[in-house]
């Protein structure tokens, strides 16, 4: 997905409450044209008189628009600069950039809220590009409720128990299933349960041509 400033805006204030106890003061969180990065805080150092940095001001998020991630790394990505937010707002001092302390919270985020946050941000395109491992994948395309399509990679034992709940969720209003062995699909994570990863039907077409339907 490409974020929209709206969207990581509701997202920083979900994941403030989750994850940081509501702890985190809103920033301006902007959009950047940037292909170095996928996401980074900025702000400015505030020092004691010995020099030591015990805070920050004028604290900005930019998120890349140049990744089309799938929408759970666009959180990751958030969620990632959110605890740099954190570790800053309250001087605490870390033993490196992503040292104890960036590590024990990103821990307790991915234990406590099922995440996959790491310290480096873990796909760029040219990453996902790299990926041509050959293997199977069974997938559904859905029509959600508010217009947009969703990807599910479903592991294969789990098709029958995920198309089961889509059928009766109020977001997805039509599934198709195909099987194909296109490497771009190694993009996506392999679904136990039904996850939804929003695509761009644009992207998505030239891939689903060389797919077969599952009946
Ligand atoms: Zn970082």
């Amino acid at each position: 997905m490409i974020p929209t400033v709206e969207y990581l805006e509701e997202r920083f204030d979900s994941f403030n409450a989750s994850c940081f106890e509501g702890a985190l003061p809103r920033i301006p969180i902007k959009l950047s044209r940037a292909r170095t990065f996928v996401g980074r805080l900025q702000y400015k150092p505030v020092r004691n008189w010995r020099g030591k940095v015990v805070g920050g001001e004028n604290f900005v998020i930019r998120i890349s628009t140049k990744f089309d991630l799938p929408e759970a790394e666009t959180e990751d990505t958030l969620i990632h600069e959110m605890i740099h937010y954190w570790i800053v707002l309250n001087g605490l001092q870390d033993s490196s950039t992503h040292g104890r302390i960036f590590r024990a919270k990103m821990k307790e985020i991915n234990e406590l809220h099922g995440r996959h946050l790491t310290i480096s941000h873990r796909s760029t395109p040219e990453e996902l590009d790299h990926d041509t491992r050959v293997r199977d994948h069974y997938f559904c395309v859905s029509k959600l409720a508010d217009g947009r399509t969703a990807i599910t990679v479903a592991a294969r034992t789990r098709i029958r128990s995920i198309q089961r709940q889509f059928r009766w969720s109020p977001t997805v209003r039509s599934t198709a299933w195909y099987h194909s062995r296109d490497p771009w699909f190694n993009r996506f994570p392999r679904c136990r349960s039904p996850k939804l990863f929003p695509v761009d039907p644009a992207a998505l077409q030239p891939h689903l041509e060389g797919a077969e339907t599952l009946a």
